[in-house]
């Protein structure tokens, strides 16, 4: 191996990084002794210093390459640049990570005027050109970036003309292409080089290059690749499929890559070269016909899959060609998959002793998961839909719908049966009922932890937020997007996994909730150090987390319980209310319902730990801001508009996120947070004499300050004693913990833990508090940070480790200083986050909590996070 090459035989699979994937297998499989044409790999290496200055190629590179080809000439017994016996090379791509469709190929290198016809002397003319016009094509394509398209247009032209095939034409006929295609180059300011290590030199620049074309860097952006890992290239002597009738190149799937079925799956083409099984010019055939055309090959083949299979102990996507009868392996990889095919294949890799329960755990992917709970597009009618815009993907899942704008509209149109879209600038307590009727949710605004996005995620609704590029006008009934206009009633479709916005209808596939992801992840929990909570308020929401696997509820967000109608309406009453009559009031009907709807919630959750979090959110965020509703409202409340919309201006804050919400509210107006302990101790002890034990667990939002827990905790004990008091039962156990979602609270960790049974960790407010991100807001400039590499990932999506984490950590080092043991837990959105779950595990965080449809994925990524340590 000199410094920027190694020959197939001099690698291994391990080292993917330096060759690229399709390097280290070619050399995992020569040194496996599997029949590779010879060749050898360019490190990736090699790229980003040809990149960083393109220099390195001549002071450095070429030296070496000349060295190799030398070698390859030795190997082969064939010359690359004399007139006999001919060596062609193929020139490929091959990065780290696959990119599938992102870097380029080119074949027959080393074809030139003069060599096509000795070529043609050795095979036969109609091979042998067909071979040079395919250079031709490729090279003009990839090296001078003129058009694949122009080069088949000229083709097609000429087989009009001549009314005959390519493969019928004669030699005049088939250098009347070649001089066509040479034109073109012409005709481009370029010219196409005989000389065959030009070709090779030329070829080797341009593959680098293609590492930084837009394809490339979006398909990195897409799937999180680093930029500055850089492209192997694989030169390696060509073998030709198409070089006569028992010839030919196809790609086959070990197992059924849809299905997961345990049997050969793919195609082939007799006569023909890998690009037109790619290209879909001739219709290939089914693999299991090679077994009647050429038998020995076909049982070679199956012989050579099974090895690669158990040799990766993965499924694999091989691509081979057969040169005269003789088969070759070009490449092999582990093949993509649907994720229902992905786990059926790990589970039965592991019946059938090939893998452990524990390599199993580690090959699926928690984001497979989440193909498997909701619906997803169908990928090819994808690739048809115009995309309109891109926000954040705030819940995942794909549904199609009309666009509707308002919560009104969505139940109207739902009860004609319509599937809807509820499309705003940023959705409201008051939306709540709109959403749960629409198939899909979308604002304009916010964040990934805007309203929108935690309502839209516990129900397991798909929703994409901050899409900005959309203007939406409720009032007009219109969205102009670009120079798209869209109105009520337009079909649109919403994939929350990826935030992309598609015009009309595209067809969705469900996944069955099968008995392979129970199997999963009932080998996910045996490893589980993390406990994995819910995130949730509603009875359903409850029961859809604890048939996910929840171990409990670890953030049961009080003021979601207000949303709905008659509920915002009482609430609205006791913010507006004129004297203390009319708050009792209020707060009595407050009561009532909080009563019944704490017994439902222990009911539901049985004897699994509740976490029930007081009241946070500023209160005129339960208040209408729109002239119709402040009317409609005052009527209700028998005032006038004026006056109430005075109020209301009243209410409002500069800055509500800092403003008066969490502990602060509970400690200016105590009794909002004493009526809601003393729901949940009247429904406790209701439960009690029905024979159910129920330990509450009350938490307490937005602290900062040792003195805001002691005095809310003290106010709290006083309504709790007198509620066991007023019920005439022994007091029972219960904890008062508080949320730490502030960076002093972090910083004074160690006395807040003096007085709080448990800590949870609000991550969403601690995000937006030490960035100083406003968490509503984000989606403003959140894309452009990651396309300018600002930061890579949202915060508010996963975790920032360097900063906030390093927080939680401080945090947790300090508590436990205080309190040894203390249940300390995760609650904002990164808990439910599979790459951030290995830091929580790290740090010492006893349970992660999450909306109910995170939960599977969440149960995967703490087991993989104790396997990995
Ligand atoms: C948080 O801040 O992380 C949290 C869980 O609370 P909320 O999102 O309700 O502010
Ligand atoms: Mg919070």
């Amino acid at each position: 191996m000199s410094k920027w090459i190694s020959f197939f035989e001099e690698g291994s699979s391990k080292e993917k990084e330096l060759l690229g994937g399709k390097g280290a297998n070619l050399a995992e499989m020569t040194n496996l002794g599997l029949p590779v044409p010879p060749g050898f790999t360019i490190t990736t290496k090699s790229c980003m210093n040809f990149l960083e200055k393109e220099t390195f190629f001549d002071t450095e590179l070429k030296q070496d390459i000349l060295k190799a080809i030398k070698k390859l000439e030795q190997i082969t017994q064939k010359s690359f640049t004399e007139e006999t016996n001919l060596l062609l090379v193929s020139v490929r791509s091959g990065a780290a990570s696959s990119m599938p469709g992102m870097m380029d190929t080119i074949l027959n290198l080393g074809l030139n005027d003069q060599r096509v016809q000795t070529f043609a002397e050795l095979t036969n003319i109609s091979f042998a050109y067909d071979c040079y016009s395919r250079l031709l094509q490729m090279f003009g394509d990839v090296v001078y970036g003129v058009n694949k398209d122009k080069f088949t247009h000229l083709l097609r032209n000429l087989e009009k003309r001549l009314n005959k095939t390519k493969q019928e034409f004669d030699k005049n006929e088939q250098q009347q292409l070649i001089d066509s295609y040479k034109q073109l180059f012409i005709e481009n300011n370029v010219t196409f080089p005989q000389n065959p290590l030009d070709q090779l030199f030329e070829a080797i620049k341009a593959v680098f290059k293609s590492w930084n074309n837009q394809r490339a860097k979006v398909y990195r952006e897409l799937h999180q690749i680093p930029h500055h890992l850089g492209t192997a290239v694989n030169i390696q002597s060509m073998v030709f499929g198409n070089s006569g009738n028992h010839s030919g190149t196809g790609v086959v799937f070990t197992r059924n890559p849809a299905t997961g079925e345990n049997k050969l799956f793919g195609e082939f083409l007799m006569n023909a070269q890998g690009e037109d099984v790619v290209a879909g010019i001739r219709t290939p055939e089914p693999i299991d016909s090679l077994q009647t055309i050429l038998p020995d090959t076909y049982n070679d083949f199956v012989t050579y899959a099974e090895i690669l299979e158990q040799h990766y102990k993965d499924m694999q996507d091989i691509e081979f060609t057969v040169e005269n009868g003789q088969l070759f392996i070009l490449q092999t990889r582990n093949g993509k998959r649907t994720a229902k095919a992905a786990l059926k294949i790990t589970l039965d890799l592991v019946a059938e002793n090939r893998l452990t329960k524990q390599e199993a755990l580690l090959r699926i992917s928690p984001d497979t998961i989440d193909q498997l709970i909701h619906p997803i597009f169908d990928e090819k009618e994808v690739t048809q839909a115009k995309l309109l815009a891109t926000g954040l993907p705030a819940s995942p899942g794909a549904a199609t719908g009309e666009i509707v704008f308002t919560a009104e509209k969505a139940k109207e149109y739902h009860a004609l049966g319509k599937k809807v879209v509820l499309v705003r600038q940023e959705t409201s307590p008051e939306d709540i009922e709109g959403m749960i009727v629409s198939e899909a949710i979308v604002t304009s605004r916010g964040g990934m932890t805007s309203h929108a996005a935690v309502v839209a995620r516990g129900m397991g609704t798909c929703c994409i937020t901050g899409c900005e590029a959309l203007n939406v006008h409720e009032e007009s009934k219109t969205i102009l997007c670009g120079n798209t206009r869209l109105v009520e009633g337009e079909v649109i479709s919403v994939d929350g996994s990826s935030g992309r916005l598609y015009l009309g209808e595209i067809p969705t596939i469900v996944v069955e909730n099968d008995q392979n992801l129970q199997q999963l992840l009932t080998w996910a929990d045996e490893h589980a150090e993390l406990m994995v909570r819910a995130n949730a308020e509603t009875v359903s929401d409850l029961q859809t987390a604890i048939d996910f696997g929840a171990s409990g509820i670890g953030l049961a967000r009080t003021e979601h319980m207000f949303f709905g109608e008659e509920r915002v309406l009482e609430m609205r009453r006791l913010i507006l209310a004129e004297d203390k009559q009319e708050f009792d009031f209020a707060l009595n009907k407050l009561l009532g319902f909080q009563q019944e709807d704490f017994y439902q919630m222990f009911k539901a959750v049985q004897d699994k730990p509740m976490v029930i979090r007081l009241l946070d959110p500023p209160m005129h965020e339960f208040l209408p801001h729109d002239t119709n509703e402040i009317k409609a409202l005052a009527e209700q409340l028998n005032r006038y508009p004026s006056e109430v919309s005075k109020q209301i201006e009243k209410l409002q804050e500069t800055n509500p996120m800092l403003g008066h919400r969490g502990c602060r509210l509970g400690i200016t107006e105590p009794r909002i947070y004493q009526m809601q302990v003393k729901a949940i101790f009247n429904s406790a002890i209701r439960l009690m004499k029905e024979g159910i034990i129920v330990c509450p667990e009350i938490m307490v939002p937005l602290v900062s300050e040792k003195n805001e827990l002691d005095t809310v905790k003290n106010f709290l004990i006083d309504t709790i004693n007198q509620t066991f008091k007023e019920n005439q039962v022994q007091p029972f156990p219960y904890e008062i913990g508080t949320m730490i979602e502030l960076p002093r609270a972090c910083i004074i960790a160690d006395q807040l833990a003096e007085n709080a049974d448990f800590f949870s960790f609000g991550t969403n407010d601690l995000t937006q508090m030490t960035f100083g991100f406003s968490r509503d807001d984000i989606g403003k400039f959140i894309n452009s940070y990651k396309e300018k590499e600002i930061m890579i990932q949202d915060p508010f999506q996963t975790l920032d480790q360097t900063g906030v984490g390093e927080l939680i950590k401080l945090a947790v080092t300090k508590a436990r200083q205080t309190k040894k043991e203390m249940l300390i837990g995760i609650c904002g959105e990164v808990g439910g986050d599979p790459h951030s779950i290995p830091f929580f595990q790290k740090i010492g965080i006893d349970y992660v909590s999450c909306s109910p449809y995170r939960i599977p994925a969440a149960r995967l990524a703490v087991a993989q996070a104790s396997l990995s340590k």
